[in-house]
């Protein structure tokens, strides 16, 4: 199959729903970037596209513009581990993440970050839209 031929989620929605779930992607971390809790501005592909990396919610981690830049098409964790920023909190967080434990990740990175706007309200108020999805 030709990598051309794969189907993106952005090919299945409409262009509002997409919108929607980019939305929700932020608020599950209070609109901060996973890797470093800087604003996120970006949505990125934990396995990048260009590697097969599919546009789902599993696969799709808020980042900022910076952080997303950066680490390009390389792989994530062996990336991040390099960085100054790295906490090992947030790499199980966005391990739970990719498998799809949403729940786990967003303690995760509430430990990582007991400060930030990441609360478990957003998260309830945002689980049925997850699932729904
Ligand atoms: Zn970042």
């Amino acid at each position: 199959m030709h990598i051309n031929d794969a189907v993106f989620l952005e090919d299945l929605c409409p262009k509002f729903r997409f919108r929607q779930w980019r939305k929700s992607i932020h608020k599950f971390t209070g609109r901060r970037c996973i890797y470093c809790g800087k604003p996120s501005e970006s949505i990125d592909h934990v396995l990048p596209r260009s590697q097969g990396g599919l546009s789902s919610t599993e696969n799709c981690v808020p980042a900022c513009l910076s952080c997303n830049g950066d680490k390009s098409d390389a792989n994530a964790f062996y990336w991040y581990r390099k960085q100054k920023f790295y906490d090992p909190r947030r790499a199980m967080a966005i391990r739970a993440w990719l498998e799809g434990d949403l729940r786990l990740a967003i303690r995760l990175l509430q430990w990582a970050a007991p400060n930030s706007k990441v609360n478990k309200k957003n998260y309830e108020k945002n689980e049925s839209e997850y699932k729904a999805a």
